[in-house]
């Protein structure tokens, strides 16, 4: 593959060491006959372990040169679909099935990608993804830090997430500017139920419309003026409080109370 010339707008940057690739495919813990994605395979650094598996792999490759090499180097071992992954429909290749997700992913579609398996959570069994350190540090956040914000709860919300380790820029060609870092996702099996699921992303969005004000000020937005000085008479939650110093069990305590106030 000498004279292929990396995509800078698909976010080709190749992954050159094949001990990190294991490493990345361990974490997956592929066992017999499992239906594994791969996103982006490339040039197949991780597609060469994934394949030895023994899994049934599909491979999702938006490059048609690579897709085309892809395929003379593992023939019939892979389904290849050569398309975008985001412009796929999702539910009728996942159906009723259990999948592993493994990728590197690249860079420009990580924010929409997370958002996707977010609505199709219940659909994978494991997810191990290599991305930017600074997004897996805003997954991985505590409440009260910088880095905690509307994506760590939809994310905290749906998985349980760990971080499992840092890559350097300089094993990867073409190098990248920044750090990246592999992430497990597993599905939560304590996720909440909620009656209004999306009043409560309202009001998480909100909360964080503004970092620097406190919940009073933001909800405004949310709220008139009598229904926040009963939410303020009411709620199990400080308004003075800032959004990012809640948990989740917080903000599910201050959509409730918003709840019963639109249902009043
Ligand atoms: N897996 C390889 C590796 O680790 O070296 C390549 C990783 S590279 C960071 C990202 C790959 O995703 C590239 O092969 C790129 O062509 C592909 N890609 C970019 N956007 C995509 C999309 N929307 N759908 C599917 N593949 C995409």
């Amino acid at each position: 593959m000498k004279s292929f010339r990396p995509k800078k707008k698909l976010g080709q940057h190749f992954l050159q060491d094949k001990n990190i690739a294991s490493k990345i495919v361990d974490l997956a813990e592929l066992t017999e006959n499992e239906e594994v994605w791969e996103i982006g395979p490339g040039k197949g650094i991780l597609t060469e372990s994934l394949v030895l598996q023994k899994g049934r792999l599909t491979c999702f490759e938006i490059d048609n040169d690579l897709s085309s090499k892809l395929i003379g180097k593992f023939g019939t071992s892979i389904d290849l679909i050569n398309q975008d992954i985001l412009k796929i429909d999702w539910a009728k290749y996942l159906r009723d099935k259990q999948v592993k997700l493994v990728a590197n992913l690249p860079y420009q579609i990580t924010s929409p990608f997370l958002f996707k398996v977010t609505e199709f959570s219940g659909s994978f069994s494991r997810i191990v993804i290599m991305i930017q350190k600074e997004v897996a540090d805003r997954i991985t956040a505590q409440p009260g830090t910088k880095d905690y914000g509307k994506l760590t709860l939809k994310m905290q919300f749906n998985f349980r997430i760990k971080y499992g380790f840092t890559v350097k820029p300089h094993l990867f060609y073409p190098v990248p500017k920044v750090d990246s870092a592999v992430v497990i996702l597993t599905p939560r099996p304590d996720k909440p139920h909620l009656e209004d699921e999306a009043l409560f992303w309202k009001v998480v969005g909100f909360a964080f419309q503004n970092r620097r004000k406190m919940l009073r000020r933001n909800l405004r937005m949310l709220l008139c003026k009598e229904k926040l000085q009963e939410l303020g008479s009411i709620s199990r939650i400080e308004l003075t409080r800032r959004g990012e110093t809640l948990t989740e069990k917080d903000f599910i305590e201050l959509y409730e109370d918003i709840l019963s106030l639109r249902n009043n």
